[in-house]
């Protein structure tokens, strides 16, 4: 069942952000009362949920858990999916590389039945790492492993080694390579980020003039993009890829009848992030958190602003202490708006997405915007007998913006 109740919370984040974050609206202190739209829900197991990119695998990992299987198994054959998908370039096999090039893998899982944990960090060439992290839990005394050891250890468990980089997006990185895109650099969390702003304009920069730019460097783009042999009707979204570094990841969670949960992360984390960055994903407690006596939850988005308010953890403890699993969310998303004491020229570049499931089936999916393009709003796929896409519940309402902002959004990339 949807309820809905998106207004209410518009109008609530529009009163905390009015009256700044130190104190708290009328509005905000009633948060959790009033009507929103958007993926808010009551179902009963066996149910399971996941991002966007797990609709067409969700099927398959329902029918695990409506067998009775395992619930890790099932959240793992969902999220297999799109690890296996040379076309999804978030996750798994033709993931976008990092700045040298090499597709950098991060994954975690949680199985509530034995309260086990696995995670693995920074792994190159094994395609499905969020097996890679089931195997961790199941054959060493070890919840973490990172890099060349994840590898190493991989290859002694029999996983195949394979090059992750597919022909498109070794393309698409070397286009990235030659027009010199970088995450160096002061980032948003940083005291002086607004120098970025000035990084790649001239002067003072006004729109007319960053407009002016981006078009003069789109071209310039595109004639690399020819050299390197994208096809024409390529160039533009790798254009737009090289500009704004995209995210992407998939979680899932899952609940059978028994009350049994577990819950599962993958991704290939920032495109051209630097070498050695790991994000949340990877992190128990950030990327996903599962206690069955409580519920699960996961996220996608931006992992350096989940890995500070830890934010699956976040979100269990409080359904743990009472929230629903919409207040659960919202208060993850408030904590990340509150270490930027509600900054909206830095909120507005980042975006996150929660995915939460309680323990009773109760469900939602919550986010800073409501996408990151106006035509594709963030959703959560459900599963409980009946499967659907249902939009999330945004902490504020519209778009967020692409990072680095040295350029505003091209209209036509
Ligand atoms: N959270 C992922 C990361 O930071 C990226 C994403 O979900 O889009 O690696």
């Amino acid at each position: 069942m949807t309820v809905s109740r998106r207004d209410f919370i518009s109008t609530a984040v529009a009163g905390s952000l009015a009256v700044g974050l130190g104190q708290k609206s009328e509005a905000q202190k009633s948060t959790s009362s009033g009507p929103a739209t958007g993926a808010v829900g009551t179902s009963k197991a066996p149910i399971i949920v996941c991002a966007g990119n797990g609709y067409n695998y969700i099927e398959e990992g329902y029918n695990i858990l409506k067998s009775g299987g395992d619930t890790l198994d099932a959240a793992m054959r969902v999220i297999r999916g799109p690890e296996d998908d040379p076309n999804d370039t978030s996750v798994g096999l033709g993931g976008l590389p990092n700045e040298d090039g090499v597709v950098e893998l991060d994954a975690c899982c949680m199985h509530g039945p034995t309260r086990r944990a696995g995670a693995v960090g920074g792994v190159h060439n094994i395609k499905n790492v969020s097996l890679l992290s089931k195997a961790v839990m199941d054959h060493t005394g070890h919840v973490f492993l990172v890099g060349e050891g994840a590898e190493k250890f991989a290859v002694a468990q029999g996983f195949p080694t394979e090059n992750l980089l597919t022909d498109s997006t070794r393309k698409i990185w070397l286009l990235y390579k030659e027009t010199h895109s970088d995450w160096w650099g002061p980032g948003l969390s940083d005291p002086n980020w607004k120098r970025r702003l000035q990084r790649g304009l001239q002067s003072q920069p006004t729109k007319q003039s960053a407009n002016e730019e981006l078009k003069l460097r789109v071209e310039h783009m595109r004639e690399v993009a020819q050299d390197i042999g994208i096809p024409q009707e390529d160039q533009l979204a790798a254009i737009r890829k090289v500009l704004f570094p995209p995210t992407g990841t998939i979680h899932c969670s899952a609940l059978n009848e028994k009350g049994e949960m577990s819950g599962c992360t993958t991704t290939s984390g920032l495109g051209w992030k630097i070498p050695g960055r790991v994000g949340d994903s990877a992190l128990i407690g950030a990327g996903c958190y599962t206690d069955q006596d409580v519920g699960s939850a996961g996220a996608t988005g931006s992992g350096e602003e989940n890995i500070k308010v830890a934010g699956a953890h976040t979100i269990v403890e409080n359904m743990r202490h009472g929230m629903s699993p919409l207040d659960a969310g919202m208060d993850a998303l408030k904590r990340i708006v509150r270490n930027y004491n509600g900054d909206m020229d830095r909120l507005k570049f980042m975006d996150m997405t929660y995915y939460i499931l309680r323990k009773d089936g109760a469900y939602a999916g919550v986010s800073l915007w409501e996408g990151y393009d106006a035509n594709k709003p963030h959703k959560i796929v459900i599963h409980d007998g009946q499967r659907r896409a249902e939009k999330t519940v945004s902490l504020f309402q519209g778009v967020s913006e692409e990072w680095p902002p040295e350029f505003k959004n091209p209209m036509d990339l």
